[in-house]
């Protein structure tokens, strides 16, 4: 199995297609296919803040349901996505408002489709993918040695929220703690989440949101050559939304 693992997006389309392309991905037929049979898979995090949410969403849609060629994860933005899609309540801030302003500006019948498509990509999605006989294991936010294989409610608030203790920092922020620090597992984990200047390889486990949307690069992790290849954002660089290890 060889995967091209794809950090968050957050709607930075043309960062996505770059990097396709980069990894040897062709545009032929409207969405990024591997002569050599190579696939993608999505850490989640698809939309919100960036400019191209909804064609992101597009695009996954193609390739995970329609063909099933590529592999995804919710994030916890694909979660709130979700929940406004399906007409709960929620708070449209931290950058959904930016993918809601791109669906109330199509019409109402654009709306209902990509409105469904999202939905029914996110409720076909696993809360997290375990791949290659087990080896690998594909988190938004990562997961604890001794939640995979499991799927009740702590699980899920972990793989999209991370380790958090309802505990808050004084900017409002959640404290997180830093679980890849202690994980000892055999798979190799990859997520994203939390946006890092660099991939962070810790014991067998990769961040690889490199804070596309606020400046940084959009990379990506080949599998099983766990090879790093990023490329720059085209957006502004936003330094205190990365986190310093
Ligand atoms: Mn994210």
């Amino acid at each position: 199995m060889k995967l091209d693992i794809i950090g968050d997006i957050h709607g930075c389309f043309t960062e996505f297609k770059k990097l396709t392309e980069l990894l040897g991905y062709d545009w032929e037929e409207g969405i990024p296919i591997h002569k050599q049979g190579r696939k993608l898979a999505f850490v989640g995090d698809l939309t919100d803040r960036g400019p191209q949410s909804l064609k992101v969403i597009e695009i996954i849609y193609e390739l995970t349901v329609t063909r099933k060629e590529a592999y995804y994860v919710p994030g916890n933005h694909c979660n709130k996505l979700y929940r406004f899609f399906k007409g709960n309540k929620v708070q449209i801030t931290h950058g959904l408002e930016t993918t809601v302003a791109e669906y109330e500006s199509l019409p109402k019948g654009e709306q209902q489709e990509i409105k469904q498509k999202f939905i029914e990509l996110y409720e076909k999605a696993p809360l997290y993918q375990q791949l290659d006989k087990g080896r690998l294991v594909i988190a938004h936010a990562g997961i604890r040695g001794d939640y995979i294989g499991k799927f009740n409610s702590k699980v899920k608030t972990f793989v999209l929220y991370g380790d958090i203790t309802g505990e808050k920092h004084p900017d409002g922020s959640p404290v997180r703690l830093d679980w890849a620090m202690h994980y000892r597992g055999k798979p190799c984990i990859v997520y994203g989440h939390t946006p890092v200047r660099a991939v962070r390889v810790l014991h067998n486990t990769y961040n690889i949101d490199t804070g596309a949307v606020f400046g940084g690069k959009l990379s990506a992790l080949r599998y099983p050559e766990k090879e790093i290849v990023s490329v720059p954002s085209s957006l502004p660089f936003v330094a205190e939304k990365f986190k310093e290890l």
